[in-house]
Formats: C-alpha cells, structure tokens, sequence
C-alpha cells in the first residue's frame, strides 16, 4: 500500500510529488505516468515562458501563483543548475484600440504588483529596432527556460528523496472505498491512501474513473508554431508579445526567444480534433464525439464562430499568420516561416459554456484532483504544487 499515487509525469504532478516527499520524507510516494518519460505533452511542447503574471485578475489563483512561481521558478533553476535566462518581455500596441487595452493592461499590472515600464514608440525602436508599434509596456521579470528540463530536475530530486516513479503505466480505473484508493494500469493494480490526478489532458476523464460526474470538460486547443532561420536568431532583444483581446482565452501569436538560441513565432488556438493530437491531420473519433456532443463546448465554438474561423485560417494558410506578426515585426517574410513542432492546450469548459479561466481542483475524500491547469501553470508549478500539498495534510488531517 502507498501513502499518496500520483497520476501525471508533467511538470506539476512532478512539482507536487517533489514537495510531497519533502513534507513527509517518510511516506512511500508512486508517481504514475503513461508515457515512456517525462513532460511528454503540454510541459514538453509549449513556449517556455516563465510569465511575470500581466493579464491574471487580481485575486485569482493565476494572479498569485503566476508572482510567486515566477520568482521560485528561477530559484529553482538556480539550485538544480537549469539554464534560464531573464530576457524580460514588450507588449507592443499596434493601433488605438490596441493602446486603449494597454492601459487597461498597465492597471492590472499595477493590482498585480508588478515592476513594468511604459514605452513610448521611440524607447520601443531603441530597444527593439526591429519591432514596429506606437507604446508598449515593458516587463522585466519575464524569462525563458525549458520546461522538460525543469520536470527532469524535479523528478530527480523527487527520486532522490526516495520517491518511485514508474513510467509506461496509463492509469484506466479507480475505486474509491473508505479506506484508501484502488488504481489500476493495463499491467497492474496498485492501492494507496490518497490519489493525486496532474492528468492534463486528460483530466476529465480521471474524474469521471472515480465516478464523480465533474462540471467541466478538456476542450483541447492547438498551438502551432513557426521556427525563425538562424540568422534571425536575433531578430528581437526580449520576448514580444501583442496587446491581447481580453475576450479572448489566449495571448496572441508572439515572438519567443527560445532558451536553446532559437527564437519562434506562435502559438495560434486552434481546435485540436484529438487531445494529444499534435498535426493537423491528427484525429481521433472518440475525441470529437466527446467534443461535439457536449453541450458546453457547443456553447462555446457558437458563441467564438468570428475569431475561431479566423484561427482556422490562419492555421491553413501561412500568409494569413504571417500576417498577425507582421503587425509588429513587418520585416519577417514567409520564407522565414519554417515548421516547429505543436502543442495541445488543456483548456477546460464549463457545463454553461464557459472556458474556465482559474485553475481548478476538485477534490474527494481521498483525492485532489487538478481540473484546469493551463497556462501559466508550468510557471507556476512551484506553488500550485505546495497548493495541492496543503489541500492533501488537510485530507490527512480529517
Ligand atoms: C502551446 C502551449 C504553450 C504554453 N506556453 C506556456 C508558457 O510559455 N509558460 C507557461 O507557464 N505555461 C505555458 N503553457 C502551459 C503549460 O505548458 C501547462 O499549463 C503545463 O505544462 C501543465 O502541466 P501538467 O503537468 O498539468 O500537464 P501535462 O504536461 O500535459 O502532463 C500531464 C501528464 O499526465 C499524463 N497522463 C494523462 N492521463 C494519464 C493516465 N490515465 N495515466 C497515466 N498518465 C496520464 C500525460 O501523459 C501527461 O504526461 C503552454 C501550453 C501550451 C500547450
């Protein structure tokens, strides 16, 4: 019998159990993961950012873990000797409207206790000269890391601790009794006190093996994303990002300085025909039956038909996402567009047709569960770990 299984090999069912071991080094801690290593989905296919927490409402769980993770997350590369860099990041206005948002903007940063500047156009060219824009803010806390490796540091620090991990395993059933937690693989059953789901995209579905009939759903959005040719691995200074349209989930195509020299442009949302589904010709049946028969996400595509077509398009055509970044960076061409690899965003959907904006945990007598975690929960994987470990001593203490 274990003392706490986890479900999950990203980077928070890596951060948690990492903690977990720390809090009660005595414990015997399995982490279960379905892939043959670690951060095989979102942690492994995403834009690497360690985010300073600009757009999050005040208040919310983003808004404050966003803060502290940012800052441990750089103590934690420090310590494990990840490579990290604080390039800081440009929210660049293009037009007026764009200006009106960033003010908005600069007062949320302001409620969020963030260190920013505001630039006029001439101190954006000086920084960026080849960035084109009328204002943006500055954000110097922003950085870049890779996250796979921030997983592989915390997953050994979890096993040096005398944690378990065991890799191949996807988990297919639970049982939830009085007394502890029947988990079984294709290979095995194992029991434990208390279940821990990080399942990503896959979250929905861990929920409902333990027979709850949860109020959300995964809807699953791709990201796709164009590398830059070397030369123009120093096209920018900092990471830059458009001034978003706050009806809309996601930030925007930008320009990342990838941690390994490279620099890409992405990601667009667009929806993914299969959770881990990585190419545009990825589909699975069972996925889209499950999208399009649910009333939320119904909800939810009629209610975005504009910008979701104009994702579609820009998805299918390079000239139309080439368009989206020239709006500020006008000298990249489509020639410069070369592939990159995907990722799938684990985004969930409420019942009423709402994308959940928070991260979200459902929790049972003998269980946490993480129900919406996307982005920036890499970021914040630090303290949305102690957060489940706390939730977990509470669960003891009953
Ligand atoms: C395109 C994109 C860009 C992003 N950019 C950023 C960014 O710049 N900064 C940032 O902070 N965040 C970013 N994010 C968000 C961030 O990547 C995720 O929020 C984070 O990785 C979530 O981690 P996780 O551990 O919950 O999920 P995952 O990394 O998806 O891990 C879940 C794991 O659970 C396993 N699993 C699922 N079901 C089972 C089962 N039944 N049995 C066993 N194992 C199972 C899966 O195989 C998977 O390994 C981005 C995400 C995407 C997709």
């Amino acid at each position: 019998m274990y003392d706490f299984i986890l479900i999950g090999g990203g980077i928070l069912g890596m951060s948690t159990a990492m903690q977990l071991q720390q809090r009660y080094p005595d414990k015997r801690i399995l982490l279960l993961e379905k892939e043959s290593g670690p951060a095989q989905h979102q942690t492994g296919h995403n834009s690497g950012v360690i985010h300073a927490g600009v757009y999050y409402t005040p208040g919310s769980l983003k808004a404050r873990f966003c803060l502290e993770g940012n800052r441990r997350m750089k103590a934690f590369c420090d310590e494990q000797q990840v490579k990290y860099d604080v390039c800081g990041k440009l929210l660049v206005a293009t037009n007026d409207l764009e200006m009106q948002r960033m003010q908005a903007l600069w007062e949320r940063t302001e409620a969020n206790g963030l260190e920013r500047e505001w630039l006029s156009a001439d101190a954006l060219r000086e920084r960026e000269p080849n960035i084109t824009g009328i204002g943006a803010i500055f954000v110097p806390s922003s950085g870049i890391v890779n996250y796979a490796q921030v997983t592989e540091a915390m997953a050994r620090v979890f096993q040096q601790q005398g944690g378990e991990i065991r890799y191949g395993q996807a988990v297919n059933a639970l049982l939830e009794t009085q007394q502890e937690v029947r988990v079984s693989t294709e290979q095995e059953t194992f029991t434990t006190r208390y279940l821990i789901s990080c399942s990503g995209l896959m979250a929905d579905r861990v929920v409902r093996m333990l027979g709850l009939k949860p109020e959300f759903t995964i809807c699953p959005f791709r990201g796709e994303y164009y590398l830059l040719p070397e030369q123009h691995n120093q096209i920018v200074n900092h990471l830059i990002y458009p001034i978003p349209d706050p009806s809309m989930p996601f930030l925007g195509v930008h320009l990342t300085r990838m941690i390994d020299g490279t620099t890409t442009v992405g990601p667009n949302a667009v929806l993914a025909l299969k959770r881990e589904g990585y190419r545009k010709s990825d589909i699975s049946p069972r996925d889209m039956l499950q999208m399009f028969t649910n009333p939320g996400i119904v909800k939810v595509l009629l209610k975005n038909l504009r910008p979701g077509l104009v994702e579609m398009k820009n998805s299918l055509f390079k000239s139309a996402y080439l368009e989206e970044v020239r709006k500020y960076c006008p000298s990249i061409t489509l020639q410069d567009l070369k592939p990159y690899p995907a990722g799938v965003r684990a985004q969930a959907v409420s019942r009423d047709g709402k994308l959940i904006d928070d991260f979200l945990f459902i929790n049972t007598r003998r269980t946490v569960n993480v129900c919406n975690a996307p982005s920036p929960a890499a970021t914040s994987s630090l303290p949305i770990g102690e957060h489940i470990v706390n939730q977990v001593s509470e669960l003891l203490a009953d």
